[in-house]
Order: structure tokens, then C-alpha cells, then sequence
């Protein structure tokens, strides 16, 4: 993401409209849930980085408690917001555009705290730390995060990934996070490669000829564009490197 607001705006054309804001997919966020332990009858939950909110809906109509979505960009909270009115979910999620770095609830409010390609915008180990206090005790938490998958990665992949992503790590080293920041791990488990594709590369893909054009002779924001070919491309190449993560675990003390 850039700092620059009008390359911000690009990079939101960008990103704009697509059903997911990251990889993901119904079946993970199901089997996330199902790692989940211990929730009551009507869970408290808090979707933090919701986005268009895909996930929120499948939390929403899997459980009978309510889910605040929580994103700062009010234009993907529309498009949640629309979603919950077609599925008939809207009297189960409560939407609130906020930043996740200073979330308005106070301490232990809530069961359940869910978080899907998001969590990096803070960092995965400042997530953790931040969130825990609004856990009740023994609440569960499932984040997925950006990982390697293989410990020498391709240098292409490792440079690229350097540059839009430095703190990413490996799958060991977030579990040992999870437990250093005072959570028991309950499970994890890779996102398929579709999960990747569906709802998000594909769709975004298919966005890019036509933002070329409309941004044609602006090298700045072609350059942002590029980046995004660049990621996709990446996936093709050496998705066998990376992948993301789903990590359940609940609050230990
Ligand atoms: N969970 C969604 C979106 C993931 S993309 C999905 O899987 O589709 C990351 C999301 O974090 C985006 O929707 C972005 O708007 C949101 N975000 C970025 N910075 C944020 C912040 N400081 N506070 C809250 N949300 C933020």
C-alpha cells in the first residue's frame, strides 16, 4: 500500500469491487471455526478487518451470537453492509468503521476474535498482543496470515515478497508467537491454492487491462499496477513456496 494519497486512491481502483479483499474462502473460514473451543450458545464476535466481509457473513449464519465487522474503509463496510441485507443477516452483524491499531470496546468483550489477511497491517505478533485484552478469558482468536511454506524460497519470490511484505515468516515461528504472546494453539492448517484464485486473483486480474488504460501515461500509477501483476504472477510461479495460514487458539490466561 502507498503512503502517497493519490497512489493510495490507485491502489484502492485497484482493489475496488472484488468479493474479497485477500485470499480466502467459505470452506477455510468454516474450518477455522469448527478449531474454535469452548464458545458459548451466543458468542460475542469481533471480525477485525473485515472488508467486504465474506467471512463475516459465513461466521454470522454459522453461529447464533452477533459479529461486529470492524474495517476503515467505509466503502468496503457498503458492500458488507449490502451483502448482510441479501443473505438476511444484517440483525446479526453490527458494522462499525474503525481502525484496528485503536478498536472501541472495552476489555473482554468478546468470545471470539476473527481476523482473515489482515492482521499484518499491525503486525501478526502486535495483533496477538493488542487483541488479547478484549478476549474473555479462554476466548478464541483465528487469524490467517501470509507464510512460507518452504525454508529456501526461489530468490525472485524471496525479493519480491522482501520488499511488500519484510516481517513474513514461517508457519513455526507464528505458532511460537502465538504461545509467547500468552495463547494456547488450538490449530492451523494452508489455505487450498483456490483459495487464492476464486474470489480474489482471478477477479483482480481480470480488473488490470482495463486500469492500464485508464491510467495510461501515468507512470506512477501503472507502477502500482504492476505490482499487482507482479503478486499474481508470483502465485503462478512459485505458489508452492507461500501460502497463507489459518491459526486458531484461545486466550490462556
Ligand atoms: N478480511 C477481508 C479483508 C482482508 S484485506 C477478506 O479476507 O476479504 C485487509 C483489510 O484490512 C482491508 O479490508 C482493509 O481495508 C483493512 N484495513 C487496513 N488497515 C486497517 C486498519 N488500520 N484498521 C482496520 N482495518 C484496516
Amino acid at each position: 500500500m502507498s503512503e502517497d494519497p493519490r497512489l493510495f486512491e490507485v491502489f484502492l481502483d485497484v482493489q475496488r469491487g472484488l468479493p474479497r479483499q485477500g485470499p480466502g474462502c467459505d470452506e477455510s473460514t468454516r474450518r477455522a471455526l469448527a478449531l474454535c473451543r469452548g464458545l458459548p450458545e451466543c458468542p460475542a464476535v469481533l471480525d477485525i478487518g473485515c472488508g467486504p466481509g465474506m467471512q463475516t457473513l459465513v461466521l454470522a449464519e454459522a453461529l447464533n451470537g452477533l459479529v461486529t465487522a470492524i474495517d476503515i474503509f467505509p466503502e468496503y463496510l457498503d458492500q458488507l453492509n449490502e451483502r448482510a441485507n441479501a443473505a438476511g443477516l444484517s440483525s446479526c452483524i453490527e458494522i462499525v468503521a474503525g481502525d484496528m491499531t485503536a478498536l472501541p470496546f472495552p476489555p473482554q468483550s468478546f468470545d471470539l476474535i476473527w481476523s482473515e489477511g489482515a492482521a499484518y497491517v499491525m503486525g501478526f505478533a502486535e495483533a496477538f498482543t493488542a487483541w488479547k485484552a478484549l478476549l474473555k478469558p479462554a476466548g478464541c482468536i483465528a487469524v490467517s496470515e501470509l507464510v512460507w511454506l518452504d525454508s529456501d524460497p526461489p530468490s525472485e519470490a524471496a525479493n519480491f515478497f522482501g520488499d511488500e511484505y519484510p516481517a513474513m515468516t514461517d508457519v513455526e515461528t507464528n505458532l511460537k508467537t502465538i504461545c509467547t504472546c500468552g495463547y494456547e494453539v488450538l490449530g492451523h492448517f494452508t489455505l487450498s491454492d483456490a483459495a487464492w484464485w476464486r474470489h480474489y486473483y482471478t477477479p483482480l486480474e481480470a480488473k488490470l487491462p482495463a486500469l492500464v488504460d485508464k491510467y495510461a501515461g501515468d507512470e506512477e500509477a501503472l507502477a502500482v499496477i504492476e505490482t499487482t501483476r507482479r503478486e499474481i504472477e508470483m502465485r503462478r510461479r512459485f505458489g508452492q513456496s507461500y501460502g497463507y495460514a489459518f491459526f486458531v487458539a484461545r486466550r490462556a490466561g
